[in-house]
């Protein structure tokens, strides 16, 4: 196949990517019209020579928040027109008047922008809106009623249900297929006036009942429906059918390449047939734009289904649609996951048309490499208790300098003060050390990160048997980073914070929503396979720089993991944390 342009530093190629450079290649869409706004035949042919090379478009129901698969038809079809000198739109495809808002749309439109994305080119904003073609949409079924290819069907839904037919069996003909034009025309023009009920009269295309696709057995096109919508209000009662509008949008927006996931493969042949009908009376103009369908992502431990996450929001079984356990891209979002991460991701995961899960932790692993060449370290004790070293002066202060990320030296180094009491993690001591236990036991040495070895000299229990408190002694020639500091050679080294100094902070140590690879497989509801532990708060104890960090800053807590600045809840001076993910795969099967 010949290639036009290879594109720099674009993902590995896939089956769409062929595509896409076999129809530049074949110049497939030199002489395409664009008039700058969508619209029908006549528009476009009153227009330029379209200057991107194809236009591409990703279409949300605003009926719910973006999730991690959104993410995966985001980079794609955005990613290709970026790649191949085209364009992308963000259409909001609100042609179903339930359901949709605006809190919806800002949130898409939000989600969009922050992997990266922009639908603006020049002049144009490439920003619309499905219901903005309600007009052209029903000119388009009057067109079909003319030219005999759609009609009025009195039939109830049971009736239509039962003549549909099946899979081994042909459908029959509706009793009504056969009304005349003018009646078809006024029986139309009076669902939309009101004159009808809901559900009673439905307007059908006309193409073949017996097709072995029973997409193509007339399938239903425009249905009353008496439901205020966002955009449009109370000036429609009759709303078109999703296989209705959504070629038809394409087509208004001159659409080169309509990508959708697999689902839609059995709609291609109604797609075709509808556009094709259009364009032969004159109403759409050619190229038509053609449908191509992968395979959408299906990711282990979460649901990936509006559906699901509403009613996980509704039901309050998480904190919102931003809550940071949630799939969704505004919880992965304060959750600490990024936009490199996910970019990641997609390209490693690639777009093939074969239907299959992924692993969760393919996901973690790609956040966790973006975020080790990104996150500067810092040091928090999580579980903390004390440990006090009774030779230093009391009331002493002094500095050490602890590297902000060990792969990049021009980072440089932040000061840390040590004192004579620290904060140390309550696992780093062990009263009877078992087998290989290299941190601090009594009578045992262990380097301080960054500062003093030091000996432990005894401890002291509360009332419940619990360590509360470690006595030590340090060895003062030791300090990391003065000349002969390694001397003493101890195999252990342990963080610890400064007690005077420390950060007292709040962090959301979270985890997987659910505690099933595949929730609700099997009989089960999928709300039974939600992990009760998914989310626990506690106060850690932090280097007191970390009591400047930004909302939605991420670091490295050295030897934990990777932590986030929440977004939502931080206040200046006093940030809660929120656990991204651990620094390795923790999850016990
Ligand atoms: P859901 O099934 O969760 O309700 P949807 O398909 O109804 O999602 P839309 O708002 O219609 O959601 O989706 C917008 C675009 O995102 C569509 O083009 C759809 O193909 C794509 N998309 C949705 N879910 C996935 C997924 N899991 N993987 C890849 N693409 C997806
Ligand atoms: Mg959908």
């Amino acid at each position: 196949m010949s290639v036009e342009k290879k594109p720099e530093n674009a993902p590995a190629s896939n089956f769409i990517r062929a595509i896409v450079e076999h129809d530049l290649a074949d110049h497939k869409f030199a002489n395409k019209k664009w008039a700058g706004s969508p619209g029908d035949a006549a528009h476009h042919k009153a227009g330029q020579v379209d200057h991107a090379k194809i236009r591409t478009r990703f279409p949300p129901e605003p009926n719910g928040y973006l999730h991690i698969g959104h993410a995966k038809s985001i980079f794609l079809n955005f990613g290709l027109a970026r790649d191949y000198e085209g364009v992308c739109h963000l259409r909001f495809d609100d042609t179903n008047p339930e359901k949709e808002s605006q809190e919806y749309v800002d949130s898409i439109s939000d989600a969009v922008h922050w992997l990266g994305f922009n639908w603006k080119n020049g002049n144009e904003e490439n920003l619309y809106f499905a219901s903005d073609y309600f007009d052209f949409m029903y000119r388009a079924a009057e067109c079909l009623i003319e030219n005999g290819h759609a009609y009025v069907d009195s039939q109830t839904a049971d009736e239509m249900r039962t003549n549909r037919g099946t899979l081994t069996e042909p459908g029959k003909d509706s009793p009504w297929r056969n009304r005349s034009v003018a009646e078809n025309l006024t029986l139309f023009r009076e669902m939309r006036d009101g004159k009808h009920p809901d559900g009673s009269l439905i307007l059908r295309a006309k193409i073949d009942m017996a097709s072995p696709n029973i997409n193509l057995r007339d399938p239903a096109i425009y249905r009353v429906r008496r439901a205020h919508h966002h955009n449009t209000g109370d000036k429609w009662c009759i709303y078109p059918m999703y296989t209705f509008a959504h070629p038809i949008e394409d087509a208004l927006e001159q659409i080169t390449h309509s990508i959708c996931t697999l689902e839609f493969e059995d709609q291609r042949p109604f797609y075709d047939w509808l556009l094709e009908r259009l364009a032969e009376a004159g109403l759409l103009a050619h190229p038509l734009p053609h449908q191509y369908e992968f395979a959408r992502l299906n990711l282990t431990y979460v649901v990936l289904s509006k559906r699901k996450l509403i009613q996980l929001v509704e039901e309050k079984h998480v904190s919102g649609w931003d809550d940071p356990r949630l799939p969704t891209l505004a919880g992965a979002r304060r959750r600490g996951y990024t936009a490199e991460g996910f970019k990641l991701f997609t390209d490693r995961i690639g777009v093939s048309k074969a239907d299959s899960w992924i692993e969760y932790t393919i996901l973690e692993d790609c956040m966790r490499e973006v975020l080790n060449q990104s996150a500067e370290r810092r040091i928090a004790v999580l579980d903390p208790i004390k440990l006090v070293i009774d030779n230093y002066p009391e009331g002493q202060t002094e500095d050490c300098f602890a590297p902000n990320h060990p792969l990049k030296p021009e980072l440089g180094k932040r000061v840390v003060p040590l004192s004579r009491e620290l904060w140390i993690e309550r696992e780093d001591f062990e009263v009877e050390p078992p087998k290989g236990f290299f941190r601090l036991t009594p009578g045992g040495m262990v380097r301080l990160r960054y500062g003093y070895v030091v000996q432990c000299t005894g401890f002291e229990k509360d009332a419940n048997g619990n360590v509360i408190t470690v006595h030590c002694d340090y060895l003062p020639d030791t300090k990391s980073g003065t000349p002969g500091s390694d001397s003493v050679k101890v195999k252990g080294n342990i963080h610890w914070v400064s007690a005077p100094h420390a950060y007292a902070a709040e962090i959301r140590m979270y985890d997987r929503l659910f505690k099933e690879a595949n929730p609700g497989s099997g009989d089960k509801d999928f709300l039974d396979d939600i992990n009760p532990n998914s989310a626990s708060v506690i106060t850690a104890q932090l280097e007191p720089s970390l009591k400047d960090a930004k909302p939605e800053d991420r670091f490295q807590f050295e030897r934990h993991g990777y932590f986030v600045a929440d977004k939502k809840d931080s206040v200046a001076g006093k940030p809660k944390f929120n656990r991204t993910v651990t620094l390795r795969d923790a999850w016990q099967k």
